[in-house]
């Protein structure tokens, strides 16, 4: 709870109302509601004293008329004597002021204590002039206490806290929420819509400076693809006379030497090639309906695997997936090309299966593996291991890159997992 912005702002508004709260019943308890209280207290006692004065000097005959106008004027009740009264404690402060007054004014101890049958009504004994009086009244004559103000506040303050949480969450998670979903969409390599730059000014703020970086991603992406596709396509002409220059050499050159440099030319072209395609992305592709133990056993016929290279296909060989095939093609391509130069020329295994409407697809390989450190940055391009580096492997290291730039793309799943005895990569279509 506390980890969404609704929990911090609800914690953080709850926590310094109640702090607030707290010092203003503290200050107003003391200096208004306990001496207001006491003052109550302190009259209703003098009007039981006085009352129980005038009781006992009257003459017998107007005395039950004088009970009759205490309890229709003033609330006082007269008691017989036989109410049964209960074990107490008082917890408001009014009964003490009341009982220390009477003790005080009477000259000795006065108990206030409540009805059994009925915990509203109180009773005091006043001894007077040698008669004892019972007197009675209503709790709800010495005025609120302290407890329940304070209760009636904190209910307030709980109801309060919530909504303006509520409210202020509301206003401010719901441009985060869209910035977000934009900032999302950019990592797909989207471009999202402009987001309204109005509201708080922080958060306009922020949104303006969000549309101006997603304009310049766009325009640093758009360049990029200009950038590159100009440059390969220049570089192309020059290699294709290279290429030519290499063959019409004469034949008493080096044969070593014109192996290696066609091998280097053919390495500059497919540089290129991979590099044309990691800019150009797979925008415009249209879904295809493929068999996956097809595809499979034609990219392992364009990678060309070594003769005694084991590979095992597990899958039902009838599935069928419809899907962005050019772009399924690509990956698979270049994570079993990788188990094919990796895997140390031991069996690899390709399985796939359906779960749901998803295809869960694993290559297994038992190379060296790829130790921990270097697992997620294999997928940045031109990272290559420093054991392929030396192996004559003739890597660009852009394959990796180009997978994690099309499982990205089309929102697929890529897991690796890899130890000294080899390496699997499950994909999820
Ligand atoms: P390219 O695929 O562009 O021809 P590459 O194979 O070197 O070149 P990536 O496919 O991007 O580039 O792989 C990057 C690096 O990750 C590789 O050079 C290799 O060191 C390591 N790697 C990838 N797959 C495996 C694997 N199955 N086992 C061990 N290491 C691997
Ligand atoms: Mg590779």
């Amino acid at each position: 709870m506390t980890k969404t912005l609704f929990g911090r702002t609800s914690l953080i508004i709850t926590s310094t109302m109640l702090a607030f709260l707290i010092a203003t019943i503290a200050i107003a308890g003391y200096f208004i509601i306990l001496p207001v209280g006491k003052r109550n207290a302190e009259d209703l006692a003098s009007l039981i004293h006085l009352s129980a004065k005038t009781y006992v000097e009257l003459p017998p005959e107007t005395r039950q008329d004088f009970i009759n106008e205490l309890s229709k004027n003033h609330q006082l009740f007269w008691g017989s004597g036989s109410e049964q009264l209960a074990a107490h404690t008082h917890l408001k402060p009014h009964f003490h002021y009341m009982e220390s007054n009477l003790s005080n004014s009477l000259g000795s101890t006065v108990d206030i204590a409540p009805d059994v049958n009925n915990p509203n009504r109180h009773w005091v004994d006043i001894n007077i002039a040698g008669e004892s009086v019972r007197l009675g009244f209503d709790r709800n004559r010495i005025g609120v206490s302290l407890p329940s103000v304070a209760l009636y506040l904190l209910s307030i303050l709980a109801i309060m806290a919530t909504l303006s949480s509520l409210i202020l969450v509301r206003k401010l998670t719901k441009p985060i929420q869209q910035l977000s979903e934009a900032a999302s969409m950019i990592g797909l390599g989207n471009a999202p819509e402009i987001l309204p730059e109005e509201g708080p000014k922080e958060l306009a703020q922020t949104a303006k400076a969000f549309n101006k970086m997603s304009a310049d991603v766009q325009n640093l992406l758009e360049n990029r693809t200009v950038l590159l596709g100009g440059i390969s396509h220049d570089l192309r002409t020059p290699l294709t006379r290279m290429t030519m220059a290499l063959e019409m050499l004469p034949n008493s050159t080096d044969t070593e030497l014109k192996r290696e440099l066609v091998e280097a030319v053919d390495n500059m072209e497919l540089i290129i090639q991979e590099y044309m395609q990691l800019t150009k992305g797979f925008e415009d592709e249209d879904i295809e309906c493929i068999s996956i133990n097809t595809l499979i056993t034609t990219i392992i016929k364009e990678i060309k695997p070594d003769k005694d290279q084991v590979i095992n296909l597990v899958g039902d060989t009838t599935c069928q997936l419809e899907t962005y095939v050019v772009a399924l093609h690509r990956v698979l391509f270049n994570l079993i090309k990788n188990a094919v130069s990796y895997g140390n020329k031991n069996p690899i295994s390709i399985s796939w299966k359906q779960q749901g409407g998803a295809l869960q697809l694993a290559i297994t390989d038992q190379g060296y593996g790829i130790p921990k450190q270097h697992q997620d940055k294999i997928f940045r391009p031109f990272y290559r291991l420093e054991s392929s580096r030396n192996r004559a492997s003739g890597g660009t290291g852009l394959g990796l890159a180009i997978v994690d730039q099309i499982i990205t793309r089309r929102a697929w799943k890529i897991n690796l997992v890899s130890n000294d005895n080899g390496t699997t990569i499950t994909v999820l279509i």
